[in-house]
């Protein structure tokens, strides 16, 4: 379940994300604590729905909940960062039958994840994020200039990203079309650290539920972090507002700086 509305006193309506896209559907009584619907009317609740579909919007007759998530729910962080992808995934997904096969998989693998602690969360959402630029159409090829194809972990001195075009861009394309110059009018684009477009790269690939143990700078992850907002607002028009609200909640909670070294191979 990745969205409820409130609808009226008691009821709420629910977006689902099944195997094959997102639903709608009401549940009578779902927004009261103590109705037959409200453990399948909390977000991220996972299980099986069965919906009367009759004229409009269909209705949930019963729900028997496999998997309620509670970690998700009580940790604050996680929390956060399960409301934006939820939001995310009702956000950028399509109604069925058109979903792309691995969504619904990857949506639960991320989920898992966040409640498993195995990987960072911010890593989780990156990697989730980078199958939904794919999914969207929005994803460069992340290993490479896309100016002139040059493998970005041979070339001389840092890759840029580009915010024009959303992609990374060679440090010599960068210099020369002006990239790296922010007394141009253009739009300044900005220095990576090289091993984000490798991580990038890797996460784009990697199937969610498989990812171990991920050991990433600071600044690598901040890299990749702006990065992925900006791709998604600005290319694929998603995560904007629930991404800035995301950042905010982590920002306010934040421990002291992390240790900030030791950028290890996946
Ligand atoms: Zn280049």
């Amino acid at each position: 379940m990745v969205r409820v509305v409130r609808y009226g006193e008691r009821d709420a309506i629910l977006t689902l994300l099944t195997e094959t896209g997102l639903v709608t559907a009401l549940a009578r009584g779902g927004a009261r604590p103590t109705g037959r619907l409200s453990a399948a009317s909390r977000l991220c609740a996972q299980g099986t729905y069965v919906l009367y579909q009759g004229r409009g919007m269909g209705d949930v007759r019963q729900a028997e909940i496999a998997r309620q998530r509670r970690a998700l729910h009580e940790d604050v962080v996680k929390a956060a960062y399960a409301a934006y992808l939820c939001d995310l995934a009702s956000r950028a997904l399509p109604e069925r039958p058109d979903a792309p096969p691995a969504a619904y998989r990857q949506f639960v693998a991320v989920l898992d994840g966040l409640e498993a602690d195995r990987v960072p969360a911010d890593v989780l959402a990156r990697a989730f994020e980078l199958k939904v630029c794919a999914w969207l159409g929005v994803a460069p090829e992340w290993r490479a200039c896309m100016r002139c194809g040059a493998p970005l972990g041979e070339t001389e001195g840092a890759p840029w990203y580009d915010p024009q075009e959303g992609g990374l861009v060679c440090s010599p394309c960068a210099l020369r079309s002006g990239l790296a110059d922010d007394t141009t009018r253009r739009a300044a684009g900005w220095p990576v650290p090289r091993k984000a477009s490798a991580i990038l790269h890797l996460l784009a690939r990697a199937d969610i539920a498989k990812l171990q143990r991920v050991d990433l700078s600071g600044s690598t992850r901040d890299a990749m972090s702006r990065i992925l907002a900006h791709q998604l607002r600005e290319f694929a028009g998603v995560g904007g507002r629930a991404r800035q609200v995301l950042e905010e909640i982590v920002a306010s909670l934040a421990d002291p700086p992390a240790n900030d070294q030791g950028d290890l191979d996946t």
